[in-house]
């Protein structure tokens, strides 16, 4: 089952991506390096509800 969620960029704290999970794989608060278009460069972005 996969749950939708929102991943936020953690230097500029806008929300850049909406996305699902496996709630199975990450029962926990997921991280990802993506590109935020506001720092214009790769940052971690982190679930949020
Ligand atoms: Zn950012």
């Amino acid at each position: 089952m996969r749950t939708r969620i929102t991943l936020a960029c953690t230097e500029c704290k806008q929300r850049n991506y909406n996305t699902t999970k496996d709630k199975k794989a990450h029962p926990d608060r997921m991280e990802t390096k993506k590109y935020c278009r506001f720092c214009k460069k790769h940052t971690t972005h982190k679930e949020t509800k």
